[in-house]
């Protein structure tokens, strides 16, 4: 029979649930204000993504000490789901359990006073970090935040105290019929202050109560709050790219160039971003694990990968409501997402080490949004530092970022007679192309990486070619500073020339163009086996080709570039073909591996000044000499130059060498 009680909670759960349908609706509108993209394919490794980063909270687990506390709250809401659909269904239906789910009834039932514990627990040492003890990205956040944070944690604990009130009061007064007491020992223990009665009776109605009204007001507070992750975080970790397309390895994605109804390129304001951009926005927990891994914020910069996104969605949603509304008039239009939220400054110091994506928990894309901006500035607006208009004047005249002839491109590889493929005719008879890469054609450092490289080719026996004056820049300085036009200009006239030849294999000793050329030339019509050097140098060492006699090198550490690191998942070939070099004893930075720091030139870094804060390199050189290596290993020939520089500046030129794997490897051979 439906009683009074069940009639005031049919009343108040139709208001919740009539207020969350709004709530997602106008999110739903809020997304649509952005453009249109597919994320719905491969779902089989989407709901991959789901199971190890949501459900297993893979990368909440970087952090030791906050993840486990995440990951118990995390955890322990998913089992309490269980006991909340009781309770509400409780309402509608008296007496209502899941105990027709037999032996999994009691799994809940355990299962829910563990997790609502440990939920507890989670809760106290979450505040206490927050507040009390834990790192400054924490702590030093604005007072809006801090208050939030401190709501939505004590409204948690309050879900739990009032769960364990209503099942222990539930124990005392009899009703805990379905399972014995061992099934719920918190509670259980729990019930021993309770004696029955009709006192007890009130405070399990009203535990009841203050239950229902706390789950149903989180669930309604949510969407307006920074905790919106708890809803959304799981569907943006199945749109996420990650491991589905060259996108989610860091491609850009290609403008359509010819299309004549864009009025704008790029991303001035939210309109311009994708809806899994603004997605992204609303998912922020505003952790700071990105600002805090970045190089440009942590040397003193302007850029917090954070804020970007934090900006977003206070531009989104104050502008969002007005395009939906259709207004088109009113000074909130007036303004822009950049300058008037986000500084150019702020999106010209990125070097787009991806740092920010990798420790992200919640799989945002921050490196997308923010080249988006560089492009709305280079190609609609005009607007860009000095240096990269000289920059794109070489790059046009002289297919290099530097005033070199493009007919002095191969000239480096004339005494070692290397032959071109306009000498050979075709790509048929060798086994690789070498793609040299402009540093490494017409820099006078990196130009000794091509020689030593190109002679440890020789020993090996590997038959290759170089393209000579035909190779063009890939194009890599051009699109991550947004010049999407020059980048696709470039890409096109080297896959018609790689095409002509009917080139398949490419090695090359600069993770720029290896980046490039094996994750966007797709999107031109290139497609090639692409390898990296040190993937093959680690083929022929392994497999005992080369002759490696001559003991080099002593201490040393291997910088990760993060082209070939973060961007391609190249941890161990470097490190394994280092290791097997006689004189080497290998050591590590104490940022390495899928953290290491970025040597500052990525993203067309290397070409801009740095005036503001710390240089990236010398933070990076000083990071080398705390653990006092002698030679520092490169596999990059941008991260050779920042960290020579580096090493000069610090005035440690004597003590510490600064060499690619080539030549490490190369200076191992037996002479002949
Ligand atoms: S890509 Fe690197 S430099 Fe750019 S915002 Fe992310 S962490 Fe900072
Ligand atoms: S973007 Fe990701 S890492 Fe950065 S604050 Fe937001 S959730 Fe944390």
């Amino acid at each position: 029979m439906i009683t009074l009680k069940n009639f005031i909670f049919l009343l108040v759960l139709l208001a919740a649930f009539g207020f969350f349908t709004f709530s997602v609706r106008r999110t739903i509108l809020l997304l649509k204000v952005g453009k249109p993209e597919n994320r719905f394919d491969q779902w089989d490794k989407r709901i991959g993504n789901v199971l190890s980063v949501a459900f297993g909270q893979s990368k909440i687990f970087r952090d030791p000490v906050a993840g486990p506390i995440h990951a118990g709250i995390f955890w322990g809401f998913l089992i309490l789901l269980f006991s909340v659909f009781e309770s509400i269904v409780e309402g509608l239906i008296p007496g209502f359990r899941l105990s027709f789910l037999g032996p999994i009834y009691h799994f809940f039932a355990i299962g829910g006073d563990v997790m609502g514990t440990a939920v507890a627990v989670a809760v106290l040492l979450a505040l206490y970090r927050r507040f009390i003890s834990g790192p400054s990205r924490l702590r030093n956040i604005e007072a809006k935040s801090r208050k939030d944070a401190a709501l939505i944690l004590t409204w948690i604990g309050g879900i739990m105290l009032s769960m364990f009130a209503m099942n222990a009061t539930r124990i005392a007064l009899g009703d805990n019929v379905d399972f014995a007491p061992a099934w719920r020992p918190v509670s259980t223990a729990l019930s021993a202050f309770f004696h029955g009665g009709s006192i007890t009776r009130t405070v399990h109605e009203t535990a009841w109560w203050i239950h229902i009204i706390l789950v149903l007001g989180f669930l309604n507070a949510l969407p307006y709050s920074k905790h919106f992750h708890v809803l959304t975080s799981i569907p943006n970790t199945f749109f996420s790219n990650r491991g589905i397309r060259p996108e989610g390895n860091g491609a850009l994605k290609p403008l359509d160039l010819e299309d004549e109804t864009i009025e704008r390129f790029g991303a001035a304001d939210i309109e311009d971003l994708t809806w899994k951009q603004l997605f992204d926005a609303f998912t922020c927990t505003e952790c700071g694990r990105c600002t805090s891994s970045c190089p440009a914020n942590l040397t003193g910069k302007q850029l917090s990968p954070k804020k970007v996104i934090m900006e977003t969605r206070v531009r989104l949603e104050e502008k969002g409501p007005l395009l939906i509304a259709g207004e088109t008039s009113s000074p909130v239009l007036e303004k822009r997402l950049v300058p008037d939220f986000i500084n150019p400054e702020e999106i010209w110091a990125c070097t787009t080490c991806r740092a920010c994506v990798q420790e992200c928990p919640v799989m945002i894309e921050h490196v997308d949004e923010i080249v988006e901006m560089r492009r709305n500035l280079v190609l609609t607006e005009g607007s860009f530092p000095d240096e990269l208009q000289v920059l794109y004047k070489n790059l046009e005249n002289n297919f290099a970022p530097w005033q070199f002839s493009p007919a002095d491109r191969g000239k480096w590889a004339e005494e070692l007679g290397i032959p071109t493929l306009k000498d050979l005719g075709s790509a048929d008879e060798i086994d690789f192309l070498f793609w040299v890469g402009c540093a490494g054609s017409y820099d006078a450092r990196a130009v000794k990486v091509s020689r030593a490289f190109a002679q440890v080719l020789r020993r090996a026996g590997i038959r290759f070619a170089i393209l000579g004056s035909e190779e063009k820049c890939t194009g890599d300085a051009a699109r991550r500073t947004g010049n999407e036009y020059l980048a696709q200009m470039l890409a096109r006239e080297n896959v018609e020339t790689l095409e002509r030849y009917g080139v398949t294999r490419i090695v090359t000793a600069c993770p720029h163009c290896f980046h490039s050329l094996k994750n966007e030339y797709p999107q031109f019509g290139g497609r090639y086996e692409v390898i990296h050097h040190t993937t093959l140098l680690r083929e022929l060492v392994e497999q005992g080709i080369l002759p490696l006699v001559e003991p080099v090198c002593g201490k040393t550490i291997f910088h990760d570039s993060c082209y070939l690191g973060r961007y391609n998942q190249i941890y161990d070939a470097p490190r394994i073909a280092l290791a097997e070099t006689p004189g080497v004893t290998l050591d590590e930075f104490p940022r390495h591996g899928d953290r290491a720091f970025c040597c500052g030139a990525g993203g067309g870094r290397l070409f801009l000044e740095e005036t503001v804060g710390k240089r990236i390199n010398v933070e990076r050189t000083e990071e080398a000499l705390s653990v006092g290596a002698e030679t520092i290993a490169c596999a990059c020939p941008f991260c050779m130059t920042m960290l020579t520089d580096g090493v000069v500046e610090k005035g440690a030129g004597d003590r510490v060498q600064v060499l690619d794997i080539a030549e490490i490897i190369f200076s191992a051979l037996r002479k002949t």
